[in-house]
C-alpha cells in the first residue's frame, strides 16, 4: 500500500475532475456541490443503496416490494381504458406470469410486444389486480441471451444536472484510475487492530461495485467490513478535526485568572447552601484551567439539578474580579432568562450589573445593550444566540459560558470563542450539559474539550416518585391536582405534541387550560408557551415562582432550566410519545425542593413495546446517567446527541452508536497520526471534512 512519501505516481487527489471523460468545466462546476473537486473526491462520494441486476429471478418466486431482473415471453398485450388508458403486457417464464403496466406509451411500443417476443425487464414488483406487476419497467427485447451486470448497481446522491448514469460513469473511470495512480491510504493497515477490515482501495472497490454475492443488507446498514473501514476513517478524520481545533485554540494565550477572590467568597456567603463535594471538585478544575494562561476548553456534565449554574457563576466571579467580561449563552429564551434571574440575584448586590441580550429585544434596546457590552459597562452578558451575532463585540471577554451544549454545534462554539479573539488571545470556554454521555462517545463528540462531571446531587433531594396513568383516568389525575393545590403545593401540567410546531403545542395547551379552568375553579392557573412575548412569559414565570399561581400549564418550553423549588407535582401528557432524555429533563423541574415530589406520566393505550420500556425505566430510576445509557441503547447515539448538533449530524457514513466499538481504535489512531504524521492528518481532514469547513483547524 502506498504511503504519503513512497510513490512518485500522481495521486488521485492531485488529478482534476476534468481528467475524466465527459467532464468539462461546466460539468465540473455542477459536481462541486457534491463535494467533488478532484478524482479522489469521486471515490469518496458513496452510494446510498444498491440494485441487484446480476441475476435473472424466476417470476414465480417474486415478492411485492422486490426489485428484480426477469425475462420471459409476451403472452398477451392489450390497451385497456379504465381510470386511465394503459398498456398491459403479460409475460411468462414457465414459473409464473406477471403484468407490465405502462401509462405512457407509443403505438410503436404496442406493436413491439407481439405475442412470443422475448423481453428482459427490470423494475419494482408490486401487487396488481389479480397478479404481480411492474409499472414502467426498464426493458429490452431479448434477441440474444440475457444481459446482466457483473456487480450490484450503486445509487449515488445526485444534484441538479447530474444524474445516476453520469455518476456511475465517473466512478467507473475513477475506479479504473486506481490501477495507474495512487490513492493514499492515510491509515496504515498496521494500525488496524480489527483484522477483518480491508485496506482502503479494496474497501472502495467493494462499496462502489459490490460483487454479486455481497451482503446487501450489511452494505446498507453499515455492518459490512468495507463500510466499517470507511466509517473508521471518517471517524478518525472527524476526531482529528476536533483535535486540531483544540491545538489551534491553544496556540493562543488566554487571560490568567487567579482562583481566589472576594467576589466569589461573597457570593458563597450569600447562598443558603454549601457546595457539594462534586461541585467543589469541578469548580477547582475550572479555576485551575483559568489560571494557566492557556484557553480553557472544558465541558461540565451534570445531571438535571446537579447545580451547574452556581459553579458557572463562581467561575464568572473570578473572571470579573480579574477585570474581564463574561458571556453566558443558553439555547432558549426561557433558560437564558432563568440564568439572568440567578446571576442578577447573585451579582447585583455586589455592585456588578448583568446585561441581557436576547433575539427578542426591540431595536433600540438591543442597540443600547450592545453598546453597554462593547464599552465594558456591562461586566456580565447573559443571552441566547443573539450573543454571538456579528454586531456584538466585547471590550475584553475573558470567559464564555455555554449552557446545554448539546443544542449548539461546533460552529456556534467557535463563533463565541472568536468573540474574544484578538492579538492571539482567546477567552476561556466553559460548556455545560445535562446530557450525560458514555466516555468513548464523549471522547469522539467532544474531542476538543476536557471533561468534568458533577456526579452528585445536592443533599436532601428526594427522588421523584413516578407513576404512569392512562389518559382515560384523567379526571382522577385532575382530582389529585386539586388536592395538591389545597395542600399548598405547586403543579406543572405539561402539554406535549409529537409535532415540533410551537403553534400546535400552544393550541393544545389552550385546550388544556380551558379544561383545567373548568375543573378547578378555585385554582390560580397560568399558561406559558413559546409563542408568548418574552415579557409576558417572564411575568407568568415570575408569578409562578412567587407563588401567585398554583398551576402552570406549559409546553415543553420548560424542558430546560426552569427552577421553581416549591413545585412538587408534574403531569406530563402524551408521555408515551416522548424520548427518555426529554422525559428526564422535564421531570427534573420537580424534586428541587425539600418536599416529596411526584410525576404523573399520562399515556394513551395501547403502548408500543418501546414506549412501555421507556415508561418503566422512568418509573424505576431518577439517575440521569442510567437513563442516558438506556436511551443510547434504545435510540442510538445520533438521536441521543441531538440532530441539531452540527458537526455530528454531518457524518457521511459513520454512526456513533452503531460504530461505537470502533471508537477506541479511532482515538488511538488519531493520536498516533497527530504525533507522527501531520501530512496524513491534513489529508484525512481534507478528504472527509472538505474545504468548506475551514474552521476545522484551518485546513
Ligand atoms: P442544573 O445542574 O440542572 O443546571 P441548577 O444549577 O439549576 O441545576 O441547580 C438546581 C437547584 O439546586 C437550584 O435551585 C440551585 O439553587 C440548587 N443547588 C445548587 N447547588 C446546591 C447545593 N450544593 N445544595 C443545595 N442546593 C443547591
Ligand atoms: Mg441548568
Amino acid at each position: 500500500m502506498a504511503t504519503v512519501t513512497s510513490s512518485s505516481k500522481t495521486t488521485l487527489d492531485a488529478l482534476p475532475l476534468t481528467q475524466l471523460k465527459g467532464v468539462g468545466a461546466a460539468v465540473a462546476e455542477k459536481l462541486a456541490p457534491l463535494g467533488m473537486h478532484n478524482v479522489q473526491d469521486v471515490l469518496f462520494h458513496l452510494p446510498f443503496r444498491y440494485q441487484d441486476r446480476t441475476q435473472l429471478l424466476p417470476i414465480g418466486a417474486l415478492q411485492p416490494g422486490q426489485e428484480a431482473v426477469i425475462a420471459g415471453e409476451v403472452v398477451m398485450a392489450d390497451v385497456v381504458i379504465r381510470k386511465r388508458r394503459s398498456l398491459l403486457v403479460r409475460i411468462a417464464d414457465g414459473t409464473g406470469s406477471l403484468t407490465l403496466r405502462f401509462f405512457h406509451f407509443s403505438q410503436k411500443q404496442v406493436q413491439q410486444f407481439s405475442r412470443g417476443t422475448r423481453l428482459q425487464c427490470f423494475g419494482e414488483v408490486r401487487r396488481g389486480p389479480g397478479m404481480l406487476e411492474m409499472v414502467h419497467p426498464e426493458y429490452r427485447l431479448q434477441t440474444q441471451g440475457a444481459a446482466l451486470q457483473d456487480t450490484l448497481t450503486p445509487f449515488y446522491p445526485t444534484t441538479e444536472g447530474v444524474q445516476q448514469p453520469t455518476l456511475r460513469k465517473l466512478t467507473d473511470q475513477a475506479l479504473a484510475l486506481l490501477d495507474k495512480h495512487d490513492l493514499v491510504d492515510l491509515i496504515p493497515v498496521s494500525m488496524l487492530t480489527e483484522a477483518a477490515l480491508p485496506d482502503l482501495v479494496s474497501a472502495l472497490k467493494i462499496v462502489h461495485r459490490p460483487p454479486p454475492n455481497a451482503d446487501v443488507n450489511a452494505l446498507m446498514d453499515g455492518m459490512h467490513p468495507a463500510l466499517r473501514r470507511l466509517a473508521l476513517e471518517e471517524l478518525v478524520a472527524h476526531r482529528l478535526g476536533l483535535r486540531l481545533l483544540r491545538v489551534e485554540a491553544q496556540k493562543n494565550a488566554a487571560p490568567m485568572i487567579s482562583p481566589a477572590g472576594k467576589l466569589a467568597t461573597n457570593i458563597l456567603a450569600s447562598l443558603q447552601f454549601q457546595l457539594t463535594g462534586a461541585q467543589q471538585r469541578v469548580l477547582d478544575e475550572v479555576l485551575q484551567d483559568m489560571q494557566t494562561g492557556e484557553p480553557m476548553l472544558r465541558l461540565v456534565q451534570g445531571d438535571v439539578g446537579a447545580g451547574k449554574t452556581i459553579v458557572a457563576a463562581l467561575a464568572a466571579a473570578q473572571a470579573v474580579e480579574a477585570g474581564f467580561q463574561v458571556a453566558l449563552m443558553a439555547p432558549t429564551e426561557i433558560l437564558a432568562e432563568q440564568h439572568l434571574l440567578n446571576f442578577t440575584e447573585w451579582f447585583e448586590p455586589l455592585g456588578i450589573s448583568v446585561g441581557w441580550l436576547s433575539g427578542k429585544l426591540r431595536v433600540t434596546q438591543r442597540r443600547s445593550a450592545i453598546e453597554a457590552v462593547a464599552m465594558g459597562r456591562e461586566r456580565i452578558a447573559v443571552g441566547t444566540h443573539a450573543l454571538f451575532q456579528n454586531d456584538v463585540e466585547f471590550e475584553n471577554l475573558g470567559l464564555a459560558i455555554i449552557d446545554e451544549q448539546h443544542r449548539f454545534g461546533v460552529h456556534q462554539r467557535m463563533a463565541l470563542r472568536n468573540k474574544g479573539a484578538n492579538d492571539n488571545t482567546l477567552p476561556h470556554q466553559l460548556i455545560m450539559t445535562a446530557t450525560p454521555i458514555p466516555r468513548t462517545l464523549a471522547m469522539t463528540a467532544y474531542a476538543d474539550l476536557d471533561c468534568s462531571i458533577i456526579d452528585e446531587l445536592p443533599p436532601g433531594r428526594k427522588p421523584v416518585t413516578t407513576v404512569a396513568i392512562e389518559t382515560t383516568r384523567r379526571s382522577e389525575v385532575v382530582a389529585g391536582v386539586a388536592k395538591a393545590i389545597t395542600e399548598g403545593r405547586q403543579v406543572y401540567w405539561v402539554c406535549t405534541l409529537i409535532e415540533e410546531s410551537e403553534s400546535l403545542q400552544a393550541e393544545a395547551a389552550e385546550d388544556t387550560i380551558a379544561m383545567l379552568d373548568e375543573a378547578l375553579p378555585n385554582a390560580r392557573i397560568g399558561l406559558v408557551h413559546g409563542r408568548l412575548k418574552s415579557r409576558d412569559k417572564d411575568a407568568i414565570m415570575q408569578a409562578f415562582k412567587s407563588k401567585e399561581l398554583d398551576l402552570l400549564v406549559a409546553t415543553t418550553v420548560i424542558e430546560v432550566g426552569v427552577d421553581v423549588p416549591n413545585a412538587s407535582l408534574m403531569i406530563i401528557e402524551n408521555a408515551e410519545r416522548l424520548g427518555l432524555s426529554q422525559l428526564h429533563q422535564l421531570r427534573g423541574r420537580v424534586g428541587r425542593g425539600s418536599a416529596q415530589s411526584s410525576c404523573v406520566l399520562l399515556y394513551q393505550a395501547p403502548l408500543s413495546q418501546n414506549a412501555k420500556e421507556r415508561i418503566s425505566i422512568m418509573r424505576k430510576t431518577n439517575d440521569g446517567f442510567k437513563i442516558a445509557q438506556k436511551d443510547l441503547e434504545i435510540r442510538g447515539a445520533g438521536e441521543v446527541l441531538g440532530t441539531r448538533q452540527t458537526g455530528l449530524a454531518e457524518f457521511r457514513i459513520a454512526e456513533l452508536g452503531r460504530d461505537s466499538d470502533l471508537l477506541d481504535d479511532v482515538s488511538d489512531i488519531a493520536d498516533i497520526l497527530l504525533a507522527s504524521k501531520p501530512a496524513n492528518v491534513r489529508g484525512l481532514i481534507r478528504r472527509w471534512i472538505g474545504d468548506e469547513k475551514k474552521d476545522y483547524g484551518g485546513v
